[in-house]
């Protein structure tokens, strides 16, 4: 891979199988420079979300590759479900519709929340509902584009859900728009499986300059 690293992965701390140290040394052995430990928020509590970061930093110290604490928030109406005091404490935040929604528009209004939203950096999986409740039309994903650029956020490439597609990560990057690439996994074996990530990415000619963490690749 030209660009391996992996921004979306999932461990005990909420509903993944592998510890956070497996993730990582699942990421050792797949040849990443970057791997995020990225935990559903509301399985973490103000206790252990210490201990969760100063997990993560500890097996962090021991890895040539390079970890990152966030989180994966929940968009609901009004924005993420991630509290202040926790993104303080986090390298960054992902936020993603998880919930159960009818139609496009409603989708794409809980997505602008979350743009509008301080606390989120990247949105996970956009569009992963799209096929059960409808695609939205173009000037509508023009205006969610519009507002990210605007609002400094960026956009995963998911693997899992293989999405957003290539028109979309195109657009992306003509107005500067960050991407990373997302496994999200949710076992040791699935960290790293971010080749469908970088083939869209590289098909809408993405460069290193792309990417949100590119410092770190
Ligand atoms: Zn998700
Ligand atoms: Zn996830």
């Amino acid at each position: 891979m030209r660009f391996p690293h992996d921004t979306h992965t999932h461990t005990v701390y909420s509903d993944g199988s592998g510890s956070v140290v497996d993730n990582i040394a699942a990421a050792e052995e797949k040849g990443l420079k970057l791997v995020a430990i990225t935990d559903h928020v509301h399985y973490l509590e103000p206790k252990n979300l210490n201990s969760y970061i100063s997990e993560i930093k500890r097996w962090a110290g021991e890895s040539e590759v390079f970890v990152l604490a966030g989180v994966e928030a929940n968009i609901m109406p009004g924005g993420s479900d991630v509290p202040d005091w926790m993104a303080k404490k986090l390298d960054f935040v992902i936020a993603s519709v998880h919930e159960w929604v009818e139609r496009p528009e409603e989708y794409l209004e809980l997505v602008k929340s979350a743009l509008l939203d301080d606390n989120v950096d990247v949105i996970g999986h956009f569009g992963a509902s799209f096929p059960y409740i409808g695609f939205p039309g173009a000037e509508e994903l023009e205006e969610i584009l519009e507002l990210a650029e605007e609002r400094g956020k960026a956009f995963e490439i998911s693997s899992r859900y293989n999405v957003p597609d290539v028109d979309f990560v195109r657009k992306c990057i003509k107005r500067g728009i960050k991407l990373t690439f997302a496994s999200d996994a949710h076992s040791p074996r699935s960290v790293g499986n971010v080749g469908w990530s970088e083939s869209v990415f590289l098909k809408a000619g993405g460069k290193k300059e792309d990417l949100l963490f590119e410092e770190f690749l």
